[in-house]
């Protein structure tokens, strides 16, 4: 049968072999650690780093496609990668994810509403953005932040030291502070023919930086929900994008402000796997092999809730529950932060 490579072994690429599996596909796992969530339902792993070009090449000459779970991959690591399969989604969509300026450039390019934000790199710079975005403001680094790692919160312009040591050195960004009612997000799929397909946006609450709970169907309004699968097929075919992408959106009592996008299944898409016929990881699969997308019309209501760390100690009581699916990553060892699994409490429409 024909192969599906992914790179990156974690819950995602594990929910993404599981999908794979099932529409006939084999998987081959690309992930640097040993023993990856993902490892134990893969029909292959390759344990290698991003800059181990001969098991690179080796890997890509393995697969038929190439996708991934996390988009932090090195640059180099997709030259090589590319000059043998088609890498779905594409190059841009990586390279625009991977930057937050590049990513808000992109974004406010295309007409939509990003918060106030100007590039740090020193503490000259740190004071110039103050005088553009005003404060309340949040530093990030511009790559590799997730869970809110990487970030710092300014109440005025006295915490400026404070903020910049908490970069390391990084390039940043400070963006204002939004003071947004709610948080949503929207699951956009477009497949290779150019079709798109948004799930039904989801509200989203985190805790300590972590998505918590994703609850269906969100408080929008129907010119809200409107706008936010507008604005997130907008960003899909700018792009020429072909899977699933994440948008993250703030609703605001003046619009919806793009937070920001994530080229690849979602956390906050979890929901789809008992909210939909067709979820938002078969929809990927589905997309990057080239099949026309699936029916992501939402049947349930549902609130999908993360087992974070010792929340993984509930299982017992939440496999008790009724209308309660529960979703495990097989990880061995609980640290505080960590996600395990999750839960899809589900309520038939
Ligand atoms: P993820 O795990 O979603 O990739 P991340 O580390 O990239 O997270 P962000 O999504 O940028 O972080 O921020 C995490 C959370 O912090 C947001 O969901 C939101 O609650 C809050 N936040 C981030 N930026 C802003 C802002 N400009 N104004 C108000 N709140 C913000
Ligand atoms: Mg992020
Ligand atoms: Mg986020």
């Amino acid at each position: 049968g024909s192969v599906i490579g992914i790179l990156g072994g974690g819950q995602l690429g594990r929910m993404l072999s599981v999908a794979a599996a099932r529409l006939g596909y084999l998987t081959h796992i690309y992930e640097p650690a040993a023993n990856p969530p993902a490892g134990h339902v893969a029909d292959r792993v390759t344990t290698a780093s991003y800059e181990d070009a001969d098991s690179l090449r080796a890997f890509a000459a393995s697969v038929d496609v190439i996708t991934y779970e996390f988009e932090n991959v090195p640059t180099a690591a997709l030259d090589l990668l590319e000059a043998a399969k088609p890498i779905r989604p594409n190059r841009r969509a990586l390279a625009v994810s991977q930057d937050r300026i590049a990513e808000k450039d992109f974004l406010t390019g295309l007409g939509l509403t990003c918060a106030p934000y100007a590039a740090v790199s020193d503490m000259d710079s740190l004071q110039a953005a103050i005088a553009q975005v005003g404060t309340p403001a949040i530093l990030k680094t511009t790559r590799l932040g997730y869970d809110g790692k990487g970030q710092a919160r300014l109440r005025s312009a006295d915490d400026a030291g404070a903020a910049l040591a908490d970069m390391n050195g990084a390039p940043a960004v400070l963006e204002g502070f939004i003071s947004f009612t709610h948080e949503v997000s929207v699951i956009a799929a477009r497949g290779l023919d150019g079709a798109v397909s948004c799930y039904d946006p989801g509200e989203n609450v985190h805790k300590d930086g972590i998505l918590h709970t994703t609850t269906l169907p969100a408080n929008l309004s129907l010119a809200q929900r409107t706008d936010a699968v507008l604005l997130a097929a907008r960003i899909l075919n700018a792009l020429d994008y072909v899977g699933v992408m994440g948008v993250e959106l703030f609703v605001t009592p003046k619009g919806l402000i793009v937070n920001e996008i994530a080229p690849r299944v979602h956390n906050s898409g979890h929901w789809t796997q008992n909210g939909c016929a067709v979820d938002q990881f078969e929809q990927h699969i589905r997309a990057v092999a080239g099949w026309p997308l699936g029916d992501g019309s939402r049947h349930s209501d549902v609130v999908m809730e993360n087992l974070i760390g010792d929340d993984i100690l509930r299982v017992p009581q939440i496999a008790t529950e009724k209308h309660a699916a529960l979703h495990l990553y097989g990880k061995h060892e609980a640290r505080p932060g960590r996600k395990m699994g999750h839960v899809n409490r589900v309520t038939p429409k």
